[in-house]
């Protein structure tokens, strides 16, 4: 990929420095998000690279996660949550990502897992990462959750730390995992050599239950006619839920977008641009996380991208006075951690609640839980009467990105969509 001269001197900097550039200068750096209307982007640009700076300031508070790994309890320790794939998500952004796929496929003898995974380790033996006091890894929504820490922990030899998921989320799990998450609290507290302070996990929790609510008022306001487009930034709101949900950041995050959201949905209600006689699709998946035209194929006047399966959320009221049984509750209703037959469910759900007509998967190479779900889903939503596309790519290779055959394929799908 052809990179300007600035980003390429940006890409020989030590990343402390680079991010240091990032947090004061972000607005003069071309990046995939140039072309948003929300204005509550730049806070998110700003929270990012500026929790990723101080990651790289705080050599003792920065602890390695993947993720989905909820962060409550690591706030609660005064910790940085530093997730390996969002880290690779986002140096993939900014170009960085052929150099940490030739260094992982250098160091495993299994090259066909996902490149989220392959560029976490590589960039981890690259030394890209702010150095972590340990690293977590758990057996939740993807086997690579227990694999790639592994590896990494290996490589800079740190102390691994476990938390046990069960898949099923029934009356069992829930004290199953709340015992789990307690015996995680006391490996944090060897680790940290400080003792877990009940009153900041209870401000944590009301944190992340505000959010949960407000998440919930955005996911309703999407449903009307006169909700605005927003995939290519909606797809974003994710990497918030996972690293700041507990903290006062994702709290304000998501109450500027609710806000932002509700002001946008109100012009256009006066304007009277419905969206009623669109085609509408819901997303399941990412998106690709480097320059490339992929959303502008979906950007017309007869369809519209009117939600994304990564937004949806299930987990019930939190209660501070239960900490560890609110947040076990929370980690086992994720619906990518069950039964297949689970997301069915909630697909369809969606193409429900959103009055959808179709359903568009970008499927990332390498990922088992989502492509072996593939077939099934097709049929299923075929059968319901909903049209599927699945487009088999990759978030973070732009080599696997083949965009002629990717646009060819969208047309005709949006054409026979408005037959
Ligand atoms: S894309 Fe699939 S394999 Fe990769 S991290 Fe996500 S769930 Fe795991």
């Amino acid at each position: 990929m052809n990179r300007s001269l600035p980003h390429r001197l940006l890409m020989r900097m030590p990343m402390k420095w680079l991010f240091f550039i990032l947090k004061n200068f972000h607005r003069f750096i071309p990046n995939s998000q140039d072309n948003t209307s929300l204005k509550v982007m730049n806070l998110y640009s700003k929270l990012v690279i500026d929790n990723t700076y101080k990651a790289f300031c705080s050599p003792n508070k920065v602890i390695w996660t993947t993720i989905f790994l909820p962060s409550e309890i690591l706030y609660a320790f005064n910790l940085i949550p530093f997730s390996m794939e969002l880290a690779s998500g986002m140096l993939g952004e900014i170009g960085f990502t052929q150099n940490a796929l030739e260094k992982s496929d250098s160091l495993c003898d299994s090259t066909d897992f996902c490149t989220f995974h392959r560029a976490s380790l590589g960039h981890v033996a690259n030394g890209m990462l702010p150095k972590p006091i340990g690293i977590i890894s758990y057996n939740y929504i993807c086997n690579n959750n227990v694999q790639t820490p592994k590896k990494c922990a290996a490589v800079v030899n740190k102390p691994l730390l476990h938390l046990d998921v069960p898949l099923e989320n029934d009356n069992e799990a829930i004290p199953f995992l709340a015992s789990g998450i307690r015996n995680f609290v006391k490996d944090l507290e060897n680790l940290t050599k400080s003792k877990l302070n009940p009153e900041k996990l209870r401000e944590v929790v009301i944190n992340a239950e505000k959010t949960r609510k407000i998440i919930l008022k955005i996911n309703d306001l999407r449903k009307v006619e006169f909700a605005p487009s927003i995939v290519t930034e909606a797809l974003n709101f994710f990497v918030i839920r996972n690293i700041f949900t507990g903290s006062q950041e994702g709290v304000v995050f998501f109450q500027k977008l609710y806000e932002e959201l509700l002001e946008i949905t109100e012009k256009i209600r006066k304007l009277r641009i419905s969206n009623k006689d669109k085609s509408k699709i819901i997303w399941l998946e990412y998106k690709p996380c480097y320059k490339s035209e992929f959303f502008n194929l979906f950007m017309d006047k007869d369809h519209e991208i009117v939600f994304e399966e990564m937004n949806y959320i299930e987990w019930p009221e939190l209660n501070p006075e239960e900490p560890f049984e609110s947040l076990a509750k929370k980690i086992i209703s994720c619906h990518y951690n069950q039964t297949g037959e689970k997301r069915l469910s909630i697909i369809e759900k969606l193409t429900d609640d959103y009055k959808a007509d179709a359903v568009v998967s970008f499927s990332n190479w390498g990922c088992r839980r989502n492509n072996l779900l593939i077939p099934t889903i097709k049929k299923r939503l075929n059968d319901k009467g909903i049209s599927f596309l699945n487009i088999d790519s990759d978030s973070l290779d732009p080599t696997v990105y083949m965009h002629g055959q990717i646009k060819t394929r969208i047309e005709a799908f949006m054409e026979q969509l408005v037959h």
